[in-house]
């Protein structure tokens, strides 16, 4: 099957691979669309410690059934022909965490696309647990975007922001985007964005968002102004940089949460004196649980959250240069890959 390999940094080539055979619990999906995840760019350019060549990316998946493994049966009503997307984060579901629901944190997890084979190929096999069915009016590349989705309500869900809340949101990528919108849908009326990029500014500001423009003086500066010397209750960094990290930290209130979503930089240095005295809670969100991905697709079927703008949909033959580009700052809110043979 054709597939895209990760083969070295910023080098992805088109290979010919067996077709994954499904295992007893798995099913085997033709993939439709394979979105390319803001957290797969650190991997691209060789800076991902979970991701090692030869590897096939890709973890933001829709498609149709084609094969069953040999213990799913009729009992789990999934079919050859099913239109599914597909929760990327395998755990074991018997330890502690996965027992509490926060399979997100299961020791022994597995993500596709990084430890396992991912979706940038024509065939990729999933357990059968993993997989959902489409809702009936959503499109096959709508359902590839559940997995950010997901995300974004997980992030939302550990800053703890309140109705009256003032949140800051560092970054409007696809998932930046979702987080605005799942703020949004969550009551939450002050919300401030910084974005470089215009074009992605424009699609939050469409949101319904206030833009922060740092500027020369400085997002902390900015921030006061624009809190009445406050500062914000939440700062939500979905870039991962030193700076951003750094403009979160200081432009929140006494009392106030940073979360951490982005990964662009694994070492950072902060002013961790700030946070002792003014009792700063800072604390990190990692991907979702099953509940989170179940949600993600509710919440995209019903329109509560979504993409408008920005979305491009390419062969996977052209992946490398989107990775490439999305690196080099492409405004595309998500780049969805077809591996399909009529292509895009
Ligand atoms: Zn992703
Ligand atoms: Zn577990």
């Amino acid at each position: 099957m054709p597939a895209l390999v990760y083969e070295a940094p910023r080098v992805m080539t088109m290979r010919d691979l067996p077709v994954p055979i499904p295992q007893p619990d798995e099913v085997l999906i033709e993939v439709e669309y394979s979105g390319i995840c803001g957290s797969e760019l650190s991997g691209f350019l060789g800076q991902s410690s979970i991701r090692q060549p030869p590897l096939v990316f890709g973890h933001e998946i829709s498609g149709r059934i084609v094969a069953l493994g040999s213990d799913i049966d009729s009992s789990w009503g999934i079919s050859i022909g099913d239109e599914v997307t597909a929760n990327p984060l395998v755990s074991c579901g018997r330890c502690d965490l996965c027992a509490q629901g926060r399979q997100q944190l299961c020791p022994r997890r597995l993500l596709l696309g990084a430890s396992l084979p991912g979706g940038n190929a024509r065939y990729v096999a999933v357990p059968a647990s993993a997989v959902l069915p489409v809702p009936a009016g959503m499109t096959l590349a709508v359902a590839a975007m559940v997995e950010p989705v997901a995300f974004a309500l997980r992030a939302v869900e550990v800053s703890s922001a309140a109705p009256d809340s003032a949140v800051l949101v560092v970054g409007a990528g696809a998932i930046g985007l979702f987080i605005l919108q799942v703020l949004a849908a969550s009551g939450v009326r002050t919300r401030y964005v910084v974005e470089r990029n215009p074009d992605r500014l424009a699609m939050a500001v469409a949101l319904g968002c206030i833009p922060l423009d740092p500027g020369d003086r400085g997002l902390r500066a900015v921030v006061s102004e624009a809190t009445g010397g406050q500062g914000v209750d939440v700062a939500i960094d979905a870039v991962g940089t030193t700076a951003t990290r750094r403009e979160c930290l200081l432009s929140l209130a006494p009392g106030g949460t940073m979360v951490l979503v982005g990964l662009h930089s694994d070492e950072t240095e902060l002013p961790l004196n700030t946070a002792v005295r003014q009792e700063l809670v800072i604390r990190g969100a990692f991907a979702y649980s099953p509940v989170h991905f179940r949600r993600g697709l509710a919440w995209l079927a019903d329109g509560t959250v979504g993409l408008q703008q920005g979305v491009v949909v390419a062969r996977l033959d052209e992946g490398q240069r989107w990775y490439e580009q999305l690196v080099s700052g492409h405004p595309a809110s998500k780049v969805l890959l077809r591996p399909a043979p009529s292509g895009g």
